[in-house]
């Protein structure tokens, strides 16, 4: 866990680390790769605020509790309180953009998914938001055509654009918030493209979002 979100130099942002709003299926290959059905609304669900870490951390996998998926994506960070905000509204509240892992138990999200329980067990546990720092908003100048790109030991396990969104971020952000209050320093992941995989003990991980490339180890 950490307590506060930092800029890419290391110099602190100070806010504070929230929630993390997550989205379910918003791009259409990863929608197919795990046989979904494309949802009428965004599938929202939380992590809270002890499911982050720093990217740069040795990443702790749960142990016994089958396979925990890799999900790369772009992660938003909300500077201002926002509630039933509008789309131009939801981007002014923007302070700044990073890459975040989804990490997910995925057989017991299976299991949960079968049963029609919710997913948190799956999804939100400690460490479960391994989280960079976060570049300027002006310094990712166009959020809604950036590159996002995971390798895993040196594979190319996961590639797309933000391009392929289903919902795109200021409009998710803002129905986001005709749901649940976002306040400064809260997270939004914006859902992960297709290529999900089982992590493993050790594994190196690059994830990029577009020139700026993040390291990051499995212990
Ligand atoms: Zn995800």
């Amino acid at each position: 866990m950490i307590d506060q979100h930092h800029y890419l130099d290391g110099s602190p942002l100070h806010l504070p680390v929230g929630k993390v709003v997550c989205i379910g299926r918003n791009y259409l290959d990863h929608i197919r790769e795990l046989n979904n059905s494309i949802p009428e609304t965004p599938i929202l669900f939380i992590k809270p605020a002890t499911a982050v870490v720093p990217l740069d951390q040795p990443i702790h996998l749960p142990l016994g509790r089958g396979a925990c998926h890799h999900e790369v994506e772009l992660a938003v960070l909300v500077g201002q309180r926002l509630q039933n905000a509008d789309i131009e509204t939801a981007r002014q509240a923007i302070a700044g953009y990073g890459v975040a892992l989804d990490l997910t138990l995925r057989d017991l999200q299976n299991e949960l998914k079968k049963k029609g329980h919710p997913w948190e067990t799956a999804k939100a546990f400690d460490g479960s938001c391994p989280l960079s720092p976060f570049l300027q908003p002006d310094a990712l100048p166009h959020p809604q055509a950036a590159d996002l790109r995971l390798r895993v030991n040196g594979e190319i396990r996961q590639q797309g654009n933000t391009q392929q969104m289903m919902v795109g971020i200021f409009e998710l952000i803002a129905y986001i918030s005709t749901h649940f209050t976002l306040q400064p320093g809260d997270v939004v992941l914006t859902g992960t493209p297709a290529g999900v995989g089982p992590l493993a003990s050790g594994d190196v991980l690059v994830l990029n979002l577009d020139k700026h490339a993040f390291s990051a180890r499995v212990a």
